[in-house]
């Protein structure tokens, strides 16, 4: 058996970076990848403007409550005013242009104005609600990294540039097959010894989530000739075959014989449960990962082995969730001997409880999980210790 960590690390090696970067609109960028850094074309805000509605004025040295100041101008957002000398002041608004001379903005609730005369109720420091020029992004500094998701927040800061179009790396196409006789499809009745085809949409969605595209999606029964024709259809549409079941040592397992007759296989038993057959090979030139059937196995070896993979595929920085500690607030005490295990937790008052049973093929404890703590092998756990935790929103995410 090998550790999870060794299985990621070999994964992560043979990742090849998808190089066709296409140029998307910046509306369509949201989720996608950065293919090169992107440099700040001018300065955000691009000039010195208004924090607040009020009044910007030009203070002289030692000015106070009596001291008067003649409005002699008005700057709504959008306009630019003249510059003011000593003892000016402007009517201004939230993101209008500062005029040259201003010392500083004073809100409107602060300002008694009469007859084009102001009067401040209280003194406010020099250069106070001026958003300054160039303060939130300099023209030049990088801004964003190659290898970044983009998310909302970084597509509004390419639309403050002004940014039209982002160079982006393509989405992932994923050939999608699911394996087993006993597998019916959503919307079918079931027959005595059926079972829902569930992982197919789990994994579906997970790939979806994780920047690929489903290119083909089927089912097959255990059958050694149909399973290779299918792979070899697959073999020329994907980037990456995923595979479900049929991984294992039992005869019906065909996922094993049927690449190894067009390409090569690691098969491996991952140190982890739940988890353990896991495959990784190529069928003609196209790379393939195996995941076991149990549909919580298949979950969270996807999550946590196939992810980092799509990511280096995808030419992502960051390919590994973030760990973070945890307090156990339950008791574990009949850990695996031999293998790490990954238990369903949701967060209580004092740490994370058993988010249900944690058998192998018990979906409603992923279901109701917010993260999944790590046990280590022979670990016995009391409540109160600590223990590495990552986050189930992450995993399922990009
Ligand atoms: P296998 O790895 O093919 O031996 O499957 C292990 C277990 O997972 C068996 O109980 C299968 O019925 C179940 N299983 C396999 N594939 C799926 C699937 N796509 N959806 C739901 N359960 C599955
Ligand atoms: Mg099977």
């Amino acid at each position: 058996m090998k550790s999870i960590e060794t299985i990621i690390s070999e994964l992560i090696e043979s990742a090849h970076v998808l190089e066709n970067v296409a140029s998307v609109a910046l509306s369509e960028a949201s989720g996608r990848v950065l293919a090169a850094d992107v440099l700040a074309q001018m300065n955000v805000p691009p000039f010195d403007n208004s924090a607040m509605d009020g009044y910007a004025i030009s203070a002289p040295e030692g000015f106070d409550e009596t001291t008067a100041f003649r409005v002699v101008q008005r700057i709504s957002a959008g306009e630019t005013g003249v510059p003011l000398s000593r003892g000016e002041a402007a009517r201004i608004f939230t993101g209008a242009a500062i005029p040259h001379g201003t010392t500083q903005v004073v809100m409107q609730e602060l300002c008694v104005v009469s007859d084009n005369v102001l009067h401040v109720r209280a003194v406010c420091a020099s250069g106070e609600f001026i958003r300054r020029r160039a303060e939130d992004v300099a023209a030049g500094a990088t801004l964003l990294k190659a290898g970044l998701r983009l998310t909302a927040a970084h597509v509004a800061l390419l639309a403050s540039m002004g940014v039209e179009q982002v160079l982006v790396r393509p989405l992932l196409k994923v050939a999608l097959l699911t394996t087993g006789s006993e597998l019916v499809d959503v919307g079918q009745p079931l027959a005595e010894g059926q079972i829902y085809n569930s992982n197919r949409y789990a994994l579906a969605a997970l790939f979806g989530q994780w920047g690929c595209e489903v290119v083909l999606d089927e089912q097959v029964v255990d059958d050694l000739s149909l399973t290779i024709d299918l792979l070899r259809r697959a073999a020329v549409v994907a980037d990456l075959i995923v595979t479900c079941g049929g991984v294992s040592v039992g005869e019906e397992d065909y996922v094993k014989q049927a690449v190894t007759s067009l390409g090569e296989l690691h098969s491996w038993q991952v140190a982890m449960k739940p988890g353990k057959p896991l495959a990784f090979g190529q069928v003609l030139a196209t790379p393939l990962i195996g995941l076991p059937g149990n549909p919580v196995s298949s979950f969270l070896t996807a999550c946590l082995c196939a992810r980092p993979y799509v990511r280096a595929r995808l030419g992502m920085a960051r390919l590994l969730p973030r760990w973070f500690d945890v307090l156990a607030d339950f008791d574990w005490l009949k850990p695996d001997v031999k293998r790490v295990e990954f238990l369903r937790t949701t967060y209580t008052d004092s740490g994370v409880q058993l988010a249900g049973t944690q058998g192998s093929g018990v979906m409603t404890s992923v279901a109701n999980a917010d993260v999944l703590v790590r046990v280590e092998a022979g670990q016995v756990v009391h409540g109160g210790d600590v223990l590495r935790a990552v986050s189930l929103t992450e995993l399922m995410s990009l």
